[in-house]
Protein backbone atom coordinates (compact mmCIF):
# COMPACT_ATOMS: atom_id res chain seq x y z
CA UNK A 1 0.00 0.00 0.00
CA UNK A 2 0.63 3.37 -0.48
CA UNK A 3 1.39 4.66 3.47
CA UNK A 4 2.28 8.59 4.26
CA UNK A 5 3.71 8.24 7.90
CA UNK A 6 3.61 11.69 9.43
CA UNK A 7 5.96 12.23 12.38
CA UNK A 8 9.26 10.26 12.00
CA UNK A 9 10.43 10.57 16.21
CA UNK A 10 11.87 7.87 18.71
CA UNK A 11 9.24 5.77 18.02
CA UNK A 12 7.91 7.04 14.31
CA UNK A 13 11.35 6.12 13.05
CA UNK A 14 11.22 2.84 13.87
CA UNK A 15 7.62 2.26 13.01
CA UNK A 16 7.47 3.79 9.31
CA UNK A 17 11.21 1.50 8.86
CA UNK A 18 8.96 -1.63 10.07
CA UNK A 19 6.37 -0.60 7.32
CA UNK A 20 9.06 -0.82 4.77
CA UNK A 21 10.09 -3.94 5.56
CA UNK A 22 6.26 -5.42 5.21
CA UNK A 23 6.37 -4.15 1.29
CA UNK A 24 4.63 -0.57 1.97
CA UNK A 25 5.49 2.01 -0.55
CA UNK A 26 6.37 4.71 2.80
CA UNK A 27 5.59 8.27 2.12
CA UNK A 28 7.44 10.25 4.92
CA UNK A 29 7.31 14.11 6.46
CA UNK A 30 8.36 15.15 9.50
CA UNK A 31 9.57 19.01 10.68
CA UNK A 32 12.89 17.34 11.66
CA UNK A 33 15.96 16.96 8.66
CA UNK A 34 17.85 14.38 10.76
CA UNK A 35 14.85 12.63 11.53
CA UNK A 36 13.59 12.58 7.87
CA UNK A 37 17.39 11.28 6.62
CA UNK A 38 16.74 8.63 8.49
CA UNK A 39 13.48 8.03 7.32
CA UNK A 40 15.39 8.11 3.82
CA UNK A 41 18.07 5.74 5.08
CA UNK A 42 15.20 3.36 6.11
CA UNK A 43 13.70 2.81 2.87
CA UNK A 44 11.06 5.46 3.22
CA UNK A 45 10.26 8.16 0.19
CA UNK A 46 10.50 11.70 1.92
CA UNK A 47 8.77 14.81 1.27
CA UNK A 48 8.75 18.25 2.00
CA UNK A 49 5.37 18.73 3.06
CA UNK A 50 3.10 16.72 4.83
CA UNK A 51 0.38 17.47 2.21
CA UNK A 52 2.98 16.38 -0.04
CA UNK A 53 3.42 13.40 1.89
CA UNK A 54 -0.51 12.25 1.71
CA UNK A 55 -1.53 12.89 -1.64
CA UNK A 56 -1.93 9.69 -3.50
CA UNK A 57 -1.82 7.58 0.02
CA UNK A 58 -4.02 5.12 0.44
CA UNK A 59 -3.51 5.21 4.57
CA UNK A 60 -2.06 7.62 6.77
CA UNK A 61 -0.33 7.07 9.85
CA UNK A 62 0.49 9.64 12.36
CA UNK A 63 2.86 9.80 15.26
CA UNK A 64 3.23 12.92 16.78
CA UNK A 65 3.77 14.85 20.50
CA UNK A 66 0.68 15.70 21.75
CA UNK A 67 -3.42 16.39 20.53
CA UNK A 68 -3.26 19.68 19.87
CA UNK A 69 0.03 18.95 16.93
CA UNK A 70 -2.75 16.05 15.77
CA UNK A 71 -5.55 18.20 15.33
CA UNK A 72 -3.38 20.78 13.13
CA UNK A 73 -1.95 18.34 11.25
CA UNK A 74 -4.79 16.42 10.15
CA UNK A 75 -6.70 19.81 10.01
CA UNK A 76 -4.36 21.92 7.82
CA UNK A 77 -2.71 18.50 5.87
CA UNK A 78 -4.34 15.61 5.64
CA UNK A 79 -8.19 16.50 5.64
CA UNK A 80 -8.85 17.00 1.69
CA UNK A 81 -5.29 16.57 1.05
CA UNK A 82 -5.27 12.79 1.22
CA UNK A 83 -7.89 10.90 -1.68
CA UNK A 84 -11.50 10.17 -0.40
CA UNK A 85 -11.43 6.61 1.02
CA UNK A 86 -8.13 6.79 2.43
CA UNK A 87 -7.91 5.10 6.32
CA UNK A 88 -6.10 7.11 8.68
CA UNK A 89 -4.38 6.08 12.07
CA UNK A 90 -3.47 8.21 14.66
CA UNK A 91 -0.90 6.31 17.21
CA UNK A 92 -0.24 9.04 18.96
CA UNK A 93 -0.81 9.22 22.68
CA UNK A 94 -3.63 12.01 23.21
CA UNK A 95 -6.65 12.90 24.77
CA UNK A 96 -9.58 10.85 24.41
CA UNK A 97 -11.68 14.24 23.68
CA UNK A 98 -9.23 15.58 20.70
CA UNK A 99 -9.18 11.88 19.50
CA UNK A 100 -13.08 11.37 19.16
CA UNK A 101 -13.16 15.55 17.67
CA UNK A 102 -10.25 14.09 14.88
CA UNK A 103 -12.11 10.94 14.01
CA UNK A 104 -15.77 12.44 13.69
CA UNK A 105 -14.08 15.24 11.36
CA UNK A 106 -12.06 12.90 9.41
CA UNK A 107 -15.10 10.19 9.06
CA UNK A 108 -17.45 13.82 8.06
CA UNK A 109 -14.43 14.24 4.89
CA UNK A 110 -15.48 10.24 3.74
CA UNK A 111 -12.46 8.63 5.41
CA UNK A 112 -12.22 6.10 8.03
CA UNK A 113 -9.81 6.60 11.07
CA UNK A 114 -8.84 4.98 14.34
CA UNK A 115 -7.15 6.18 17.24
CA UNK A 116 -4.28 3.60 18.14
CA UNK A 117 -2.02 4.32 20.58
CA UNK A 118 0.44 1.59 21.66
CA UNK A 119 2.26 0.16 24.73
CA UNK A 120 6.03 -0.33 24.03
CA UNK A 121 8.71 1.76 23.75
CA UNK A 122 11.50 2.83 21.58
CA UNK A 123 13.19 -0.57 21.50
CA UNK A 124 9.31 -2.08 20.93
CA UNK A 125 8.81 0.37 18.01
CA UNK A 126 11.91 -0.79 16.16
CA UNK A 127 11.57 -4.20 16.64
CA UNK A 128 7.97 -3.98 15.20
CA UNK A 129 6.89 -5.43 18.85
CA UNK A 130 3.96 -2.44 19.57
CA UNK A 131 0.40 -3.49 21.29
CA UNK A 132 -2.09 -1.26 19.34
CA UNK A 133 -5.19 -0.59 21.57
CA UNK A 134 -7.52 0.46 18.67
CA UNK A 135 -10.80 2.75 18.78
CA UNK A 136 -13.30 2.94 16.01
CA UNK A 137 -15.91 1.50 13.98
CA UNK A 138 -15.89 -2.18 13.48
CA UNK A 139 -14.80 -1.39 8.97
CA UNK A 140 -12.33 1.20 9.72
CA UNK A 141 -10.50 -1.13 12.67
CA UNK A 142 -10.51 -3.96 10.12
CA UNK A 143 -8.93 -1.96 7.01
CA UNK A 144 -6.38 -0.80 10.13
CA UNK A 145 -5.52 -4.09 11.44
CA UNK A 146 -3.22 -5.28 8.84
CA UNK A 147 -1.40 -2.09 8.63
CA UNK A 148 -0.68 -2.07 12.55
CA UNK A 149 0.25 -5.72 12.48
CA UNK A 150 3.03 -4.42 9.98
CA UNK A 151 4.37 -3.02 13.04
CA UNK A 152 3.40 -4.32 16.09
CA UNK A 153 2.97 -8.25 17.97
CA UNK A 154 -0.65 -7.86 18.91
CA UNK A 155 -3.88 -5.13 17.84
CA UNK A 156 -6.72 -5.20 20.12
CA UNK A 157 -10.04 -3.50 19.22
CA UNK A 158 -11.05 -1.11 22.25
CA UNK A 159 -14.67 -0.22 20.74
CA UNK A 160 -15.72 3.04 19.23
CA UNK A 161 -13.57 6.07 18.72
CA UNK A 162 -11.12 7.37 21.74
CA UNK A 163 -11.58 3.75 23.19
CA UNK A 164 -7.58 3.44 22.08
CA UNK A 165 -6.76 6.24 24.22
CA UNK A 166 -9.14 5.78 27.31
CA UNK A 167 -7.39 2.30 27.18
CA UNK A 168 -3.86 3.89 26.91
CA UNK A 169 -4.24 6.01 29.64
CA UNK A 170 -5.95 3.55 32.20
CA UNK A 171 -3.37 1.25 31.89
CA UNK A 172 -0.61 3.73 32.09
CA UNK A 173 -2.38 5.16 35.20
CA UNK A 174 -2.16 1.43 36.85
CA UNK A 175 1.20 1.21 35.78
CA UNK A 176 2.44 4.19 37.52
CA UNK A 177 0.57 2.69 40.81
CA UNK A 178 1.69 0.06 40.57
CA UNK A 179 5.65 0.60 39.83
CA UNK A 180 5.30 2.99 42.55
CA UNK A 181 3.75 0.69 45.27
CA UNK A 182 6.47 -1.97 43.95
CA UNK A 183 9.18 0.29 44.68
CA UNK A 184 8.32 1.23 48.03
CA UNK A 185 7.50 -2.24 48.82
CA UNK A 186 11.88 -2.62 47.95
CA UNK A 187 13.05 -0.03 49.76
CA UNK A 188 11.07 -0.55 53.36
CA UNK A 189 11.95 -4.50 52.75
CA UNK A 190 15.45 -3.26 52.91
CA UNK A 191 15.07 -1.17 55.67
CA UNK A 192 13.54 -4.17 57.72
CA UNK A 193 16.49 -5.94 57.00
CA UNK A 194 15.07 -8.37 53.92
CA UNK A 195 17.73 -8.68 51.42
CA UNK A 196 16.25 -7.28 47.89
CA UNK A 197 16.59 -10.81 46.10
CA UNK A 198 14.80 -13.08 48.83
CA UNK A 199 12.08 -10.23 49.03
CA UNK A 200 11.61 -10.83 45.24
CA UNK A 201 11.84 -14.64 45.67
CA UNK A 202 8.63 -14.45 47.97
CA UNK A 203 6.96 -11.80 46.30
CA UNK A 204 6.86 -12.41 43.01
CA UNK A 205 5.34 -15.98 43.51
CA UNK A 206 2.64 -13.76 46.01
CA UNK A 207 0.24 -11.98 46.19
CA UNK A 208 2.25 -9.29 45.60
CA UNK A 209 3.66 -10.02 42.20
CA UNK A 210 2.71 -8.20 39.13
CA UNK A 211 4.39 -6.64 35.83
CA UNK A 212 6.72 -3.84 37.36
CA UNK A 213 8.23 -6.60 39.62
CA UNK A 214 8.75 -9.21 37.52
CA UNK A 215 9.12 -7.59 33.91
CA UNK A 216 10.58 -4.45 35.06
CA UNK A 217 11.88 -4.82 38.52
CA UNK A 218 13.27 -0.91 39.45
CA UNK A 219 15.96 -2.96 41.80
CA UNK A 220 19.66 -3.41 40.10
CA UNK A 221 20.54 -6.81 39.92
CA UNK A 222 16.64 -8.13 40.50
CA UNK A 223 14.39 -10.05 37.98
CA UNK A 224 14.84 -10.32 34.35
CA UNK A 225 17.25 -6.90 32.73
CA UNK A 226 15.37 -3.67 33.19
CA UNK A 227 16.19 -0.52 33.12
CA UNK A 228 17.56 -0.31 36.64
CA UNK A 229 20.26 -2.48 35.64
CA UNK A 230 21.68 0.26 32.99
CA UNK A 231 21.67 2.97 35.64
CA UNK A 232 17.63 4.30 35.09
CA UNK A 233 18.14 5.32 31.62
CA UNK A 234 15.02 4.44 29.52
CA UNK A 235 12.86 2.47 28.88
CA UNK A 236 9.79 4.51 29.46
CA UNK A 237 11.28 8.05 30.46
CA UNK A 238 9.33 9.58 33.76
CA UNK A 239 8.74 12.42 31.81
CA UNK A 240 6.16 10.83 29.26
CA UNK A 241 5.07 9.05 32.39
CA UNK A 242 3.83 12.28 33.44
CA UNK A 243 2.39 12.73 29.87
CA UNK A 244 0.43 9.92 30.09
CA UNK A 245 -0.61 10.91 34.20
CA UNK A 246 -1.88 13.95 33.45
CA UNK A 247 -4.16 12.57 30.49
CA UNK A 248 -5.44 10.42 32.92
CA UNK A 249 -6.38 12.85 35.60
CA UNK A 250 -8.07 15.18 32.92
CA UNK A 251 -10.15 12.60 31.39
CA UNK A 252 -11.00 11.15 34.63
CA UNK A 253 -12.24 14.59 35.60
CA UNK A 254 -14.27 15.11 32.50
CA UNK A 255 -16.14 11.49 33.60
CA UNK A 256 -16.67 12.08 37.16
CA UNK A 257 -14.48 9.35 37.99
CA UNK A 258 -12.80 8.59 41.28
CA UNK A 259 -8.55 8.16 41.06
CA UNK A 260 -7.17 9.40 44.51
CA UNK A 261 -4.52 7.12 43.74
CA UNK A 262 -3.99 7.78 40.33
CA UNK A 263 -4.03 11.88 41.35
CA UNK A 264 -1.44 10.58 43.69
CA UNK A 265 0.71 8.82 41.24
CA UNK A 266 0.85 11.67 39.35
CA UNK A 267 1.95 14.17 42.03
CA UNK A 268 4.68 12.27 42.60
CA UNK A 269 5.61 11.19 39.45
CA UNK A 270 5.34 15.54 38.31
CA UNK A 271 7.93 16.01 41.35
CA UNK A 272 10.31 13.30 40.20
CA UNK A 273 10.34 14.24 36.17
CA UNK A 274 11.42 18.07 37.53
CA UNK A 275 14.77 16.68 37.98
CA UNK A 276 14.77 13.52 36.37
CA UNK A 277 12.38 13.11 33.66
CA UNK A 278 14.44 11.82 31.30
CA UNK A 279 15.36 8.67 33.49
CA UNK A 280 13.37 5.57 33.22
CA UNK A 281 9.94 5.93 35.09
CA UNK A 282 11.53 3.02 37.39
CA UNK A 283 13.99 5.27 38.71
CA UNK A 284 11.43 6.50 41.14
CA UNK A 285 13.08 4.19 43.51
CA UNK A 286 15.74 6.63 44.08
CA UNK A 287 13.25 8.76 45.72
CA UNK A 288 12.70 6.43 48.28
P1 LIG B 1 9.34 12.36 19.43
O1 LIG B 1 9.33 13.75 19.97
O2 LIG B 1 10.62 11.60 19.39
O3 LIG B 1 8.72 12.36 17.94
C1 LIG B 1 7.72 13.21 17.50
C2 LIG B 1 8.07 13.65 16.08
O4 LIG B 1 7.02 14.45 15.57
C3 LIG B 1 9.34 14.50 16.01
O5 LIG B 1 10.26 13.92 15.09
C4 LIG B 1 8.85 15.86 15.54
O6 LIG B 1 9.77 16.54 14.71
C5 LIG B 1 7.59 15.48 14.78
N1 LIG B 1 6.64 16.56 14.62
C6 LIG B 1 6.21 17.44 15.56
N2 LIG B 1 5.30 18.29 15.01
C7 LIG B 1 5.17 17.92 13.72
C8 LIG B 1 4.38 18.41 12.62
N3 LIG B 1 3.55 19.44 12.78
N4 LIG B 1 4.50 17.81 11.43
C9 LIG B 1 5.34 16.75 11.28
N5 LIG B 1 6.11 16.24 12.25
C10 LIG B 1 6.02 16.84 13.45
O7 LIG B 1 8.24 11.56 20.27
P2 LIG B 1 8.07 9.96 20.38
O8 LIG B 1 8.79 9.46 21.57
O9 LIG B 1 8.31 9.35 19.03
O10 LIG B 1 6.50 9.89 20.73
C11 LIG B 1 5.49 10.04 19.75
C12 LIG B 1 4.15 9.69 20.39
O11 LIG B 1 4.18 8.37 20.88
C13 LIG B 1 3.79 10.59 21.59
O12 LIG B 1 2.42 10.88 21.53
C14 LIG B 1 4.16 9.73 22.79
O13 LIG B 1 3.40 10.06 23.93
C15 LIG B 1 3.83 8.35 22.26
N6 LIG B 1 4.55 7.24 22.91
C16 LIG B 1 5.90 7.32 23.12
C17 LIG B 1 6.56 6.26 23.73
C18 LIG B 1 8.06 6.32 23.97
O14 LIG B 1 8.58 5.44 24.69
N7 LIG B 1 8.79 7.25 23.38
C19 LIG B 1 5.86 5.12 24.11
C20 LIG B 1 4.48 5.04 23.85
C21 LIG B 1 3.85 6.13 23.24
Amino acid sequence: MKIAFIGLGNMGGGMAANLVKAGHDVRAFDLSEAALAAAKEAGCETFDTAREACASAEAVVTMLPNGQIVKQVYWDDVIGHAPEGAVMLDCSTIDVETAREVIEVTEAHNYDMVDAPVSGGIAAANAGTLTFMVGGSEKAFKRAEPILAAMGKAVIHAGDAGNGQAAKICNNMLLAIQMIGTAEAFAMAEKLGLDAQTFYDISSVSSGQCWSMTSYCPVPGVGPESPADRDYAPGFAAALMVKDLRLAIEAAEKAGAKTEMGSHAKAIYEAFADEHGGLDFSGIIRTL
